[in-house]
């Protein structure tokens, strides 16, 4: 029984370290997962800002000298007057355009157009009906009068290359409108670095707004010239220098930082999904959840098997100390070792405490079971109504008697007893009154006799007396004065109450069986010679 509790309690050990080691895990998770959302979020802002300032750093690097090079373009007289009389101003704007075009290997064409229609460009011939006053690029430069345009982004017809025109108006010494002078760049080497892919967070990238929300420089061609705020859903604004947004995007969640630029007015925004940044947290805190939870289940493991040897152990040295003590393989005396069951001096209290309690439980039973078979060894020997000696203890006592006389040669005699016409008393006062009157009557023999005589109801109303070493004569003498006594004695019933009595000694080798039959025979004549006598 101590064996299956004590795997109990090993189980209970282990399953309270088991789920402590969950708990642990979930708390630590959960703390953790917290602390390094904020600390992800926080790093990919950062990333995020960094690669939105080198975006910037790199547009502001790329388009200011294409600015500085239409501001000065649009000022240049033979640019503005490259329509007049004069063939050599169109050959010099011309050069010009040349010039500019081999100097910056990002522009790829310089040109003019004028109001009356006509296109000023090398190495290209436009069609019939071409008139530069209805393009987007003209229409833009007017629109941003006097500034220059932001840059409209457009596919090219030939090479398909798409390309970001900056325009600005030309305007004569009067004041009056000329046409616009534009550049086109190649915007391929713009979008491959703004597209470019980081190792950390892999889905961020780039692109630019114009003042107007049109997407003008974007890694997906079908965006460009979308509108921003209409592709995206609860889009923040723009409102400050630069600064953090979030939105969704083809149900895609993004955030990131955005860059205004007010020499170009456009907006440099670099963003980031938000799904990754969760995968990236994920790859961290699902193997670091492991580790907590296989160190802490590790942990729980060592220090309940450690716990569970220290207390299981010296409870099963207990456990065989008590059944050693109720087999009684240990006495009281030797108990020594109990004081060494543990090197816990708690665990060893108990267990002296539970051994001698075992030793005293044990004690106390013997001391019942002692008193108890001694009750009932004098039940067994004991007349339940008279309290002498029983048939069975005399036969006991007298072969004794019978053997040590035999043996050493001694003497004793033996008296048998009958009441007179008990039956009479039976039926005067009943049975229970003859009951009282036996009692009364083993008393009266019983105060006549040594304590060395054994007296014994032999039957109903019939007495035997064993007298050790007493030869016939004494015990002769012995029935006499009970004879008298009885006579004489003062009883419950008015009736006079006599006894007759055979005595006998053993002498020779007489049977102890013919010794009783000798005696039965000496009282059956004392009552067929008229009762209250003794045959000797
Ligand atoms: P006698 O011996 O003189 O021949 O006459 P008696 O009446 O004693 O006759 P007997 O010995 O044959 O009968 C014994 C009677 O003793 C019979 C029975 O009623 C009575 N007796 C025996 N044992 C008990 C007992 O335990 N209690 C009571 N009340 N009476 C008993
Ligand atoms: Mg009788
Ligand atoms: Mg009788």
């Amino acid at each position: 029984m101590l064996t299956k509790q004590s795997k109990s309690l090993k189980n209970s050990l282990f399953n309270n370290f088991l789920l402590i080691s969950l708990l642990m895990t979930l708390l630590f998770g959960f703390l953790m997962t917290v602390v390094l959302y904020y600390h992800g979020i926080n790093s990919a802002y950062a990333l995020i800002r960094n690669k939105n300032q080198a975006a910037t750093n790199y547009i502001l690097g790329y388009f200011t000298p294409l600015r500085s090079s239409i501001e000065y373009l649009s000022k240049q007289p033979e640019i503005i007057y490259a329509l007049s009389d004069s063939q050599r101003y169109k050959n010099n704007a011309l050069a010009l355009f040349d010039m500019y075009s081999s100097t910056f290997s990002n522009i790829n064409f310089v040109y003019s157009g004028y109001e009356d229609g006509t296109l000023l460009i090398n190495k290209y011939t436009p069609p019939d009906d071409f008139n530069p006053k209805i393009r987007p690029w003209y229409k833009a430069a007017l629109e941003s009068s006097p500034e220059i345009s932001g840059g409209i982004p457009y596919e090219e017809a030939v090479t398909k290359e798409w390309l970001v025109s900056i325009s600005k108006i030309l305007i004569d010494k009067d004041n009056t409108l000329q046409g616009v002078v534009a550049i086109d760049a190649s915007m391929d080497s713009v979008t491959k670095n703004l597209f470019e892919r980081d190792e950390a967070y892999s889905s961020s990238y780039s692109y630019v707004i114009d003042k107007k929300g049109s997407l003008i420089i974007h890694h997906r061609k079908d965006l460009l010239g979308e509108i921003f705020k209409q592709r995206v859903e609860t889009p923040d604004s723009f409102a400050n220098q630069s600064g953090r947004i979030s939105y969704v995007f083809e149900k895609n969640s993004k955030i990131g930082y955005y860059t205004n630029l007010d020499s170009l007015g456009w907006t440099v925004v670099t963003v980031v999904s938000k799904s990754q940044i969760f995968y990236n947290l994920l790859i961290i805190i699902i193997p670091s959840i492991i580790v907590i939870f296989l160190v802490s289940l590790f942990v729980g493991q060592v220090i309940s098997r450690v716990l569970g040897n220290k207390i299981i152990t010296p409870l099963k040295t207990l456990e065989q100390h008590v059944k050693d003590i109720i087999e009684g393989k240990k006495s009281e005396n030797n108990q020594d070792d109990t004081n060494l069951i543990s090197e816990y001096e708690e665990i060893n209290t108990i267990a002296n405490g539970i051994e001698k309690l075992t030793h005293h439980s044990l004690f106390q039973k013997n001391i019942e079971l002692e008193s108890k078979n001694e009750l009932l060894e004098k039940l067994s020997q004991t007349d339940y109504l008279t309290g002498l000696l029983n048939r069975r203890k005399i036969n006991e006592e007298l072969q004794k008697e019978h053997q040590r006389a035999k043996r050493y040669n001694s003497v004793f005699s033996i008296i048998l007893i009958d009441v007179d016409w008990f039956k009479n008393i039976n039926d005067t006062y009943g049975h229970h009154k003859g009951d009282i009157v036996l009692k009364e009557i083993a008393k009266a023999i019983a105060s006549q006799l040594r304590t060395t005589d054994n007296l014994a109801r032999w039957g109903g109303e019939e007495f035997l007396i064993l007298c050790p070493s007493i030869d016939l004569s004494g015990a002769a003498a012995i029935a006499k004065k009970i004879q008298s006594t009885i006579e004489k004695n003062n009883f419950s019933v008015s009736n006079k109450i006599t006894i007759s009595a055979g005595v006998c000694e053993y002498r020779d080798t007489l049977s102890l069986d013919d010794l009783i039959i000798e005696v039965d025979r000496k009282l059956y004549n004392a009552k067929s010679n008229g009762r209250n006598q003794i045959i000797i």
